[in-house]
């Protein structure tokens, strides 16, 4: 026979039906990198399924296969050309942007089988948007994290250059610079705490302990602590939760919860606003809510208010001093209880964060008891 390119091809097809083993069939199937090998001029010779899910071959399409049927990507392409022509392997980053766009590393090395000239090259496909964007998700939280700890870390500095400056003489500048002394190191005790908090969180090393609680009556309980600010600022907070409602929580993370909550109504509302808690059974489940009068979020955050350190833009500039990663550890810790949270919100009108938590089976009060009695008879 004629060594013809053709049917040089035709070989190499048949050498690779024979080599793909069962054993090989089964990896290529079982694979979840793509694999591609084309010919020299450009024929698709073997496509697993990974390498069909990147590149569905067109309903109708030239037959054989080619590699310009699955892409038009002129760096593949050029690739897989480079493989075949120098013999040599390349390494490059493809991104898919049919629907959600995903990345993916490309190795294409040559394939020799009956010669010392590449008669194909093999492309492996192995996807890294999730990594990729683990990676931004890092770079992005401590880049926010050095910017959190900057800002209170400079004023310490400047209150203690201030001291050494003026010196102990005058008893009411030396109290001015010890109370922001004070209050930007509650702060850096703040964040600390939060972040701390939330890498246990998020580490799945937090176990909850749930109990029926009186949703009410823990509600009383973490406004006791809320109540002296609010009234500072002349803000109404109305607890309408009904007396015989009663919660499948852990105590100290569903006060955690309610804390962050309230204490964000009443940080972002305005003066003599008002604040409303309520919840209502739904089946098996409670939903809970904490409405206000305040500033409201702009539509565009809303969204992104429970990501980690992300502030609104307006509430960042009246330097209210939180975290940033109150609404974070919010959404976690429901999340763990089964719970969902969402956002209502319109700016200059107020906000109503719901969230989602199990019931409690109500206890069976005895008449003339009120609902804690009960709770303690158990
Ligand atoms: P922090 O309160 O420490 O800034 P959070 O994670 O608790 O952080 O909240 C994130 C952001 O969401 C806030 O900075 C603010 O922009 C917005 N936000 C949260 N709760 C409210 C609310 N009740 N009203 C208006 N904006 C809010």
């Amino acid at each position: 026979m004629i060594p013809t390119e053709e049917n040089t091809d035709r070989e190499l097809v048949r050498e690779l039906v024979r080599v793909a083993h069962p054993l090989w069939r089964t990896i290529l199937a079982t694979m979840r990198e793509g694999v591609l090998v084309v010919d020299r001029r450009m024929t698709v010779l073997v496509q697993n399924p990974a390498a069909t899910e990147i590149f569905p071959p067109p309903p109708i399409s030239s037959r054989p296969l080619r590699l310009i049927d699955l892409t038009r990507d002129p760096a593949l392409h050029e690739g897989f050309q480079q493989a075949l022509g120098q013999g040599a392997s390349v390494e490059l980053r493809f991104e898919l942007r049919r629907g959600e766009p995903r990345t993916f590393q490309v190795r294409i090395a040559p394939l020799r089988i009956a010669s010392d000239t590449p008669q194909a090259a093999l492309g492996v496909f192995v996807e890294i948007t999730a990594l990729e964007r683990l990676e931004r998700v890092r770079r992005d939280f401590f880049a926010n994290l050095s910017h959190e700890l900057r800002t209170p870390l400079a004023a310490i500095l400047a209150y203690v250059e201030m001291l050494q400056e003026i010196g102990l003489d005058d008893p009411e500048h030396v109290r001015r610079c010890l109370d922001g002394l004070f209050r930007q190191a509650q702060r850096l005790h703040a964040l600390v705490r939060d972040i701390t908090d939330l890498a246990e969180i998020e580490s799945g090393a937090t176990v909850l302990s749930l109990e029926a609680l009186p949703l009410r009556a823990l509600v009383e309980d973490v406004l006791a602590l809320i109540q002296p600010r609010a009234e500072g600022r002349g803000i109404a907070i109305v607890n309408e939760i009904p007396e015989e409602i009663q919660v499948l929580a852990d105590p100290l993370r569903l006060t955690q919860i309610l804390q962050n909550l309230l204490d964000n109504a009443v940080k972002f509302n305005r003066p003599n606003g008002c604040v409303w808690i309520r919840a209502r059974r739904l089946g098996e489940h409670l939903e809970v809510s904490i409405a206000d009068t305040g500033i409201g979020i702009p539509p565009a955050d809303q969204p992104r208010i429970f990501e980690r350190f992300y502030r609104s833009e307006k509430s960042r500039s009246r330097e209210t001093g939180g975290s940033g990663l109150g609404l974070a550890i919010v959404k976690h810790l429901v999340q763990l209880h089964g719970g969902e949270i969402r956002v209502r919100s319109e700016p200059g009108m107020g906000s109503e964060f719901t969230f989602s938590l199990k019931a409690a089976p109500e206890p069976r009060v005895a008449q003339g008891a009120t609902s804690a009695d009960a709770m303690t008879n158990e």
